[in-house]
């Protein structure tokens, strides 16, 4: 099996039937609704593979699945600090492919996969991205705030004191939230 030319178009039979198996990294920055929710220069990567299989469903009829996993560490704004905090997101999930929105619509309460329409350009790259989008944090922060630790030396409470949330940047992050 060829490997396919992009992975924003991918034929989802043939990947499925031909079992492929795909794996490899993509840059955070290339994912640009993912790169909107970071902060800071972004240096990391997205590590994904992706398993086309043909398997019985539920019901034991040859279905079309989609085996995906991905994981991407992503820098975000603690929402008590307003500092940087990093946030591992683990995906592990199945999809099975169906003919067509309606069969998705009725078939979707019953099944325990994430259920996909069936395209013959399907962007891959962008059901990973609604992955990683949907595994954010809801409200990042750190366990324990680095403002909040007890200094035990006097190089870390000078530490401490620089890393006091700065009511400047406070209200900017207000600002760019009513957004
Ligand atoms: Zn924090």
């Amino acid at each position: 099996m060829q490997k396919p030319k992009n992975l924003r178009s991918l034929d989802v039979k043939a990947f499925a039937k031909a079992r492929t198996y795909l794996e490899g990294e993509t840059p955070i920055a290339e994912l640009e609704r993912l790169a909107q929710d970071c902060v800071g220069e972004l240096t990391g990567h997205v590590v994904w593979s992706l398993q086309g299989a043909v398997e019985p469903d539920a019901s034991g009829k040859d279905a079309i699945w989609l085996h995906l996993e991905a994981n991407a560490t992503v820098p975000l704004t603690c929402q008590r600090c307003l500092h940087p905090v990093s946030a591992e997101l683990l995906i592990k999930q199945d999809f099975r492919v169906v003919a067509d929105e309606a069969t998705a619509v009725a078939e979707d309460d019953e099944s325990e996969e994430d259920l996909l329409v069936l395209e013959d350009h399907f962007d891959a790259l962008a059901l990973i991205e609604d992955e990683l989008l949907m595994a954010l944090p809801l409200v990042p922060m750190h366990p324990t705030c680095l403002s909040e630790r007890v200094p035990t030396s006097k190089e870390e409470e000078a530490i401490l004191a620089e890393s006091k949330p700065n009511p400047f940047a406070v209200l900017a992050s207000l600002k760019t939230r009513q957004h």
